[in-house]
């Protein structure tokens, strides 16, 4: 009984690295979300479920900032990220990827990554040219980490290719490392397994963990892929008409009686 106490005590004594505190999202007279809590901590991976209309997608865009609450909060280290606005979230620490991928078509590989490298680089063309050592030095720095990230996801061979010519699993690819360039301390994944097959899917989420054991990244993964969630999440939040239907291991989410109702309801399988 006393280990219980103290491992319970333990657990929660950790401050989160992200706060979802009762967050509500009324659209017109829909209520999408509807009083949702959870914590994310740092270095793990947490994975969103739930099936078609769930509110998963909501969810997702109150954390990259596309969409404000109605009622509620979202804390990041403690501070409110509900003041940024969307444009400013890579600046903070939060980075993302698309569902249908939203990489500038017609340049390169190595452009695009270049691109995530922007919210980390405060450059302005005034104090650039006044200061032509340090811009060449970030310009050296920015090349260093954009070749690193290419590497590490294994895109060197692509690295001048146009974007648009490319399997879509590569510039799904292309995208998390434009995700990295921007040195995220949370990755947002919506839905990374669409559209990819099996081989696909099960190398992204080999990534994905080294991702987050390599450069201590904390993800959280909104997905339909039940193979993918419970094999690489730590921890799984389970969404069902708005509201949180059960959070825990995966193997607890995947037992829990209200979610295997939820699904056996529901399209998703
Ligand atoms: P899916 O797995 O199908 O993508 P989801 O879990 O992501 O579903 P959401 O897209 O967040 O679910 O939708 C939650 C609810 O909010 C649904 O009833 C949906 O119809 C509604 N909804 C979502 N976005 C809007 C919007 N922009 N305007 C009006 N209603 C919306």
């Amino acid at each position: 009984m006393m280990q219980v106490q103290l491992a319970q005590g333990q657990a929660s004594s950790v401050a989160p690295l992200l706060a979802v505190r009762d967050v509500s999202v009324v659209f017109g007279g829909i209520v999408a979300l509807n009083g949702v809590s959870f914590d994310m901590h740092k270095g793990k991976i947490l994975g969103l479920i739930g099936p078609n209309g769930a509110g998963k997608t909501t969810l997702f865009n109150c954390l990259s900032r596309l969409y404000q609450p109605s009622k509620g909060d979202i804390l990041l280290e403690g501070e409110s990220i509900l003041t940024r606005p969307a444009h400013k979230i890579a600046e903070i620490g939060i980075g993302r990827t698309f569902q249908n991928v939203a990489l500038f078509p017609n340049l390169s590989v190595l452009d695009n990554v270049r691109v995530g490298t922007h919210a980390k680089t405060s450059s302005d063309i005034i104090s650039d040219s006044l200061k032509l050592r340090k811009v060449r030095r970030t310009e050296a720095e920015i090349n260093e980490r954009v070749h690193e990230i290419l590497g590490y996801l294994n895109l060197h061979d692509v690295a001048h290719t146009i974007v648009a010519g490319l399997p879509f699993g590569t510039q799904k690819r292309v995208e998390l490392a434009r995700a990295l360039a921007a040195q995220p301390k949370i990755l947002l994944l919506d839905e990374p397994a669409g559209g990819l097959n099996h081989e696909e899917v099960h190398v992204l989420g080999d990534v994905i963990r080294r991702i987050r054991d390599d450069r201590d990244v904390t993800v959280l993964l909104v997905e339909h892929h039940m193979g993918l969630v419970m094999s690489i999440a730590d921890h799984v939040v389970a969404l069902n008409f708005g509201k949180k239907l059960a959070e825990g291991t995966p193997a607890q989410v995947q037992a829990d009686p209200d979610v295997i109702k939820a699904y056996l309801g529901s399209k998703d399988q």
